[in-house]
């Protein structure tokens, strides 16, 4: 028998609640601090306590996963708070495709697969010095959006960028990737691909809700003009969205790009959950500038299921419940190897 373990962190409950229904085992690699909290819930069959998340690279715990035949589900704080190389030297199965994190996490080669599967991509800015209209800085990694800030001239840029070295959270320009900013709805687009039976499912659409950007909607702006302070791009939470239907065919072919670029450029692909960020313009075209080349947060909000996998499955299917689906099928068919690496 299979289990699902994962970090103690960012969606392992809907991940191993998910896993349970499916009738896997399940464990939880677990910080001593969050030890409480999760021990509230019965879905969780074991949980190994560690001080830090790097001892997921032990061999202690190794070898409590391998013991259990554990396939371990990577999130975004697997992604935060461990290097590529480290995520890479992970010795048991990791679900999806391990060597497609370092695209996410690299705003280079992450760019050139958004381009190599023909999605359209707001434009990236060189050097300072070519900020010629509202642009984003961006820090690099899985940074959530803070310290990221706007701005239209490379004086502005270099006043907003020194703020942030002051405050210790960049060292200088290297840290900051610029990009034209685009106006618009934003949109993040949920995906499952199964490498199995070569077949893409669109899950679910959230919002993001970033702070503290957001507030600043809700001030008049005689109070914003005089603010002498760089606003943040801070994720928060989600929250549910659904899109005018006439979108969701474009939306399948922007999903089905990025399996085939991915395919091409990071074997073996892009297998099992992903999402495509960006934003709707006014003519309802969608600019990507980032995904996610695993399960993202805002899946948590469809535990139950969601507009879109309701129309896919008859019982409530979360995103934690799809992968295990697939572990499960991939163990039948003794072909675990096609969705870990
Ligand atoms: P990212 O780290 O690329 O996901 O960006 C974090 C947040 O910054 C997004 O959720 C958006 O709110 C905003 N953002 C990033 N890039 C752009 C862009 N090119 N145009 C508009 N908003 C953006």
């Amino acid at each position: 028998m299979t289990a699902v373990a994962t970090l103690g962190s960012h969606c392992a409950l809907q991940v191993l609640k998910g896993a349970k229904d499916e009738g896997l085992k399940t464990i939880l690699v677990c910080e001593k601090k969050r030890e409480r909290l999760y021990k509230r819930f019965d879905f969780i069959d074991e949980l190994i306590p560690v001080d830090s998340f790097l001892e997921v690279l032990d061999s202690k715990c190794t070898k409590i996963l391998e013991k259990n035949n554990a396939v371990l589900i990577p999130h975004g704080t697997l992604i935060a708070q461990m290097s590529t190389e480290q995520i890479e030297s992970i010795k048991i199965p990791v679900f999806g495709n391990k060597w497609i994190l370092r695209w996410e996490s690299d705003r280079n080669l992450k760019e050139k697969l958004m381009l190599e599967a023909n999605l359209a991509v707001p434009k990236s800015v060189k050097t300072p010095k070519q900020i010629r209209r509202l642009t984003i800085a961006k820090r690099h990694g899985a940074a959530g959006g803070k310290g990221y800030f706007l701005t239209s001239s490379e004086k502005d840029y270099i006043k907003k960028r020194n703020q942030l070295i002051k405050s210790g959270l960049i060292k200088g320009d290297k840290d900051l990737y610029l990009q034209e900013y685009v106006m618009g709805v934003l949109a993040y687009l949920q995906f499952f691909y199964s490498p199995l039976d070569d077949n893409l499912e669109f899950f679910g659409v959230d919002k993001r809700h970033e702070s503290d950007i957001e507030g600043l909607a809700r001030i008049p702006s005689q109070q914003q003009l005089g603010m002498d302070y760089i606003s943040s791009f801070n994720v928060i939470g989600n929250s549910p969205m659904v899109l005018r239907e006439s979108l969701l065919d474009d939306v399948y072919q922007m999903g089905e790009r990025f399996v085939e670029a991915a395919k091409r450029l990071v074997k073996p692909g892009m297998n099992g959950p992903f999402c495509i960020e960006g934003v709707y313009d006014q003519d309802a075209k969608f600019w990507t500038f980032e995904f996610s080349a695993r399960i993202v947060a805002g899946t948590n909000i469809y535990m139950d299921g969601s507009p879109y996998s309701t129309l896919l499955y008859d019982v409530p299917m979360s995103m934690g419940r799809r992968i295990a689906r697939e572990i499960k099928a991939a163990t039948r068919q003794k072909k675990l190897d096609k969705i870990t690496t």
